[in-house]
Formats: structure tokens, C-alpha cells, sequence
């Protein structure tokens, strides 16, 4: 095997770690910016009935066109707005990353950021550069007007809010980059947009270098793999060329389309946990050596003297959270909690202030 492994695979995707989704069998789960509520029985019923007649022996819409009406409307957009579908927004950052790959092509990002970025980027033998946020998580305007102008990147990849840190990048740095600045694409991640009022979805007929992603993800459809990409119909026309035909299943586009055509639910939930945000920010900025950072998602970045003991210590206590205190320089003894229901929010709380107590 060790012969035939090297005959055949990369040797720099040998030296790849496997992406590690930790076992939570059991766990309250805090580690994934899950929505911590099931589709209600009201709604599971009729949609299981909708399903049991699909014509699974056909492909799917390749286009989507149903679900892309749901989407528009989702967003306020007209009716036939222009949209990229992905499997996941993950598959999306891939399809771009492939439209601009080159042997010299650059794509940037900051650092710390979403990690799918980076990763594949690498995979696709891209050169990434990571500009490191400053030490309060914004961006580091001077640097990154600097890293532009040197590497000339045919790709921008900006998470709005950000992913691990929870804050929104200051609006006019990312217009003068998108704008003055950037030489070729920008793509603003809004992954969290559920949970912040803030967008670039309105600028996005000013900036012809802008694409909007978003994804169902953290509103409540995890297991739905759907991300979109909007953006100038001439741009969306090219990525749309290396995405693989049929590559959102007719599952997933008629689970989307039913629940978004039924999202009050999905709404109520939203607007408990961003109220559940605010509860949990105050605990944890009352208990001692705590330091919380405001986020704008549905997770929040904290850091507190000796976090990998504490992440540790609330495993033991059944509560997986994620450890990122080794992930980058700016996150030595940060740890990111999704924010869950009320009850999985106290027995959170009340688990780190017992093991900050006694660690
Ligand atoms: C969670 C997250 C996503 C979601 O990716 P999907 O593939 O749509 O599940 C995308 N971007 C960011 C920044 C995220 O944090």
C-alpha cells in the first residue's frame, strides 16, 4: 500500500489532516453553529408526505429554478435575481476558487477566518495569503491595501460577520477594497446573515466585482446542504460553468423550498437566539478572568486563562464547545460557544463557572 500511495496520491495531500468533526454522541452541542432546534412535528409531517412522492428516479432541476424564487424572496431580491446554487456554501468557495485558478493566481483572506477558505484553496494548489486581523479582530486596513497591491489576488474571500470571531468588518474599509482597492473578485461570506442586520445586499448592484454568499446553514437547515452566490449575471454565468450538473439534490431543493415557503418557525427561532446571544454574553462577562467578544452571529468567541483545561472540562461534563486556542497567534485562550437553547445556554454557563471555580 505504502508504494501504491506513493505512485498515486499528492504527497502534499498525504500530509493533509483529515477535517475533524468531533464525536458528540450524546453531547450538548455547542461546537457548530447549529440551530439547536428540530423542524416542528406540524411541519415534519406534511413535508414527509411531499417527499414520499418525488420522482427519486429522476435527476434533479439543474437549474433550481423553485427554490431560487424561495431565495430571492428570502432576500427581499426581485423574482429571477440571478443565483449560483451550491451544496453547501462550502462547494461554492470551491466552484470560485476553480474559476480563478492559475498556476499565479492569489486568492486572499484574513486571518483568523473561516478555514474552508485556506484549506480549499491549498487543495486546489492556490496560493492563499492570510492578512492577520488586528488584536480587536477588525481589519487591518493599512495592511490589507498593502497585501492587495503586492499580490494582486483574483479572489477576495471576506466573512461578514466572521467566522471564528463573531464581529462585522467595518463597512467602509470593505467598500474601499471592493471599490478602490481589489483588483478582481470580492466575495463577502454571509453565512450568519440571520442573525445580524447587517449586509452588503444592497450594494450589490453598485459593485460589479461583488459576490454575495449565503447559505441555509445556520438558519436551521444544516443537514440541507444549500448555499447561494449572488452577483453580476455575467460573473455568475462564468462560475456557473464549473459547477457539476445536478449538484443540488432534489431533496434538498424541496426540503429548502417547502420550510422557506413555511419559515415563520424558523423565524421565531432566530429571534430567541439572538435574544439567548445577549443572555449568554452577560453570563459569561460576569463570571471572573472571562473576557467576551461581541458577535454579530450566533456563536460567541470568549477567552479565559487556561481554556484548552477548561474545553476539557466541559467535555467531561457533556458540553462540546470548540477549542481554538491553538488555531492562530490573535485566539491563544479562546474557546467559540454556539449560542443553544435557554437550558443548554444555563447548563453551559453553570458548567464553566464550576470548573473556573475548581478547575
Ligand atoms: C458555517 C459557515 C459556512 C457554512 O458552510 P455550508 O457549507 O453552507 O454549511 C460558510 N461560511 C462561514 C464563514 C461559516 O462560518
Amino acid at each position: 500500500m505504502e508504494n501504491l500511495l506513493r505512485a498515486a496520491i499528492r504527497p502534499d495531500v498525504q500530509a493533509l489532516l483529515p477535517y475533524a468533526v468531533p464525536v458528540a454522541d450524546g453531547m450538548i452541542k455547542l461546537d457548530a453553529m447549529e440551530n439547536p432546534y428540530p423542524l416542528s412535528e406540524d411541519l415534519r409531517q406534511p413535508l414527509a408526505h411531499i417527499l414520499s412522492s418525488l420522482p427519486l428516479h429522476r435527476y434533479p432541476s439543474p437549474q433550481g429554478t423553485e427554490l431560487k424564487i424561495r431565495l430571492a424572496r428570502l432576500m427581499g431580491l426581485p423574482e429571477g435575481t440571478p443565483m449560483v446554487l451550491g451544496n453547501g456554501s462550502d462547494e461554492l468557495i470551491q466552484m470560485l476558487i476553480q474559476a480563478v485558478a492559475t498556476p499565479d493566481a492569489v486568492i486572499l483572506g484574513v486571518l483568523p477566518s473561516f478555514v474552508m477558505f485556506h484549506f480549499i484553496a491549498q487543495v486546489s494548489r492556490v496560493k492563499f495569503v492570510g492578512v492577520p486581523l488586528k488584536d480587536d479582530f477588525s481589519l487591518d486596513r493599512s495592511a490589507m491595501l498593502a497585501a492587495i497591491a503586492q499580490h494582486r489576488p483574483a479572489l477576495i474571500f471576506l466573512a461578514y460577520p466572521n467566522n471564528p470571531t463573531g464581529n462585522c468588518f467595518d463597512e467602509e474599509v470593505i467598500t474601499e477594497i471592493i471599490v478602490r482597492a481589489s483588483p478582481g473578485l470580492v466575495v463577502l461570506d454571509e453565512a450568519y446573515y440571520p442573525f445580524t442586520p447587517h449586509s452588503f445586499k444592497n450594494n450589490l448592484p453598485s459593485y460589479d466585482n461583488l459576490l454575495l454568499m449565503r447559505t441555509l446553514s445556520k438558519l436551521g437547515l444544516a443537514g440541507v446542504r444549500l448555499g447561494w452566490l449572488c452577483g453580476h449575471p455575467a460573473l455568475l454565468e462564468e462560475i456557473d460553468k464549473v459547477r457539476l450538473p445536478y449538484n443540488v439534490s432534489v431533496l434538498d431543493q424541496v426540503v429548502a423550498a417547502w420550510v422557506l415557503d413555511h419559515r415563520d418557525e424558523l423565524d421565531k427561532q432566530i429571534a430567541t437566539l439572538v435574544s439567548e446571544r445577549t443572555v449568554l454574553a452577560d453570563g459569561l462577562g460576569r463570571l471572573p478572568g472571562v473576557t467576551v467578544f461581541p458577535s454579530q452571529a450566533n456563536f460567541l468567541l470568549f477567552r479565559v486563562p487556561g481554556a484548552s483545561g477548561i474545553f476539557d472540562g466541559l467535555r467531561r461534563h457533556g458540553i462540546l464547545i470548540k477549542n481554538l486556542t491553538e488555531s492562530h497567534p490573535l485566539l491563544q485562550d479562546c474557546l467559540r460557544v454556539t449560542v443553544g437553547t435557554p437550558q443548554e445556554n444555563r447548563l453551559f454557563l453553570d458548567a464553566l463557572e464550576s470548573l473556573i471555580h475548581t478547575p
